[in-house]
């Protein structure tokens, strides 16, 4: 299988490994928005959110709660896009973390 994802969960392609458990993969974004941007990510292939399996869902909101932890920031977002005019451009589910350092509103 081509998915860029899937050669991340069998190790075929490097990243920057920040949790793993048995049905997810939360690694650094390769281009990230902001500095720590995280991926949380189903080892399960699917497409769009839609096609997850509930048992693949049930392990990534406490994975990204400790990854968003782990990742330190107090202001960030959590959000998933499905499809390309929602801005998905791996076809593989994932969860992005994205921190919003206080300094881009001026108040750091
Ligand atoms: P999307 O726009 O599909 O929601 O976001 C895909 C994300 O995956 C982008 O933020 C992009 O930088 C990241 N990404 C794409 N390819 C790789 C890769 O090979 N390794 C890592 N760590 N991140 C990737
Ligand atoms: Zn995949």
């Amino acid at each position: 299988m081509s998915c860029i994802f899937c050669k991340i969960i069998r190790g075929d392609i490097p990243c920057v490994k920040l949790a793993e458990t048995a049905k997810t993969l939360s690694f650094l974004d390769i281009s990230p928005t902001a500095k720590g941007h995280a991926l949380v990510i189903p080892k399960e292939h699917s497409e769009k959110l839609t096609g997850l399996s509930d048992e693949s869902l049930a392990d990534i909101l406490p994975v990204s709660k400790k990854v968003a932890k782990a990742i330190g920031a107090e202001n960030y977002n959590f959000l998933q896009n499905n499809g390309r005019i929602a801005h998905q451009f791996v076809d593989h589910v994932h969860f992005h973390i994205i921190p919003k350092p206080n300094e881009e509103y001026g108040l750091g």
